[in-house]
């Protein structure tokens, strides 16, 4: 699915999550179903730094047993740059793992704004992050 679909309180509860935690990058999952977005599901980040993330890992097994047993799929991991920039930096794009949509989150001129990717051969593209309604 190289798109993703969410709602108004979705975007908030991400962008209050990764507020939150700035100047330290935050990281979480998206659970859902056909790239429409049912659940946001914050994850420690076990590297507790400001340009880099790595999913705690009891933290991101529960987020997973979670997304299996509400009969969700895993349709993509989101992360912040604090200090920019707004796109997938090398390691992020070295480090995709899972063939899912990379949401990044960056602070623009004084509001987070938030970009999907699609990584794919070592190329990140830029794919919809569509928000709707409430
Ligand atoms: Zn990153």
């Amino acid at each position: 699915m190289r798109h993703l679909t969410l709602s108004r309180t979705q975007w908030e509860q991400m962008r209050d999550y990764v507020e939150a935690q700035a100047p330290l990058e935050a990281c979480g999952l998206l659970g859902g179903r056909d790239g429409v977005v049912k659940t946001v599901i914050p994850v420690k980040n076990a590297a507790h730094s400001p340009v880099r993330f790595r999913m705690d890992p009891l933290e991101q097994l529960r987020a997973f047993e979670q997304i299996e047993s509400d009969g969700m799929d895993l349709l993509a991991i989101f992360h912040s740059h604090p200090c920019g920039p707004a796109v997938p930096s090398p390691t992020d794009i070295a480090e995709a793992y899972y063939e899912v949509i990379q949401v990044i989150w960056s602070p623009g001129e004084g509001e987070w704004l938030a970009h999907a990717f699609w990584i794919e051969s070592g190329h990140a593209a830029e794919v919809p992050l569509i928000v709707t309604g409430v």
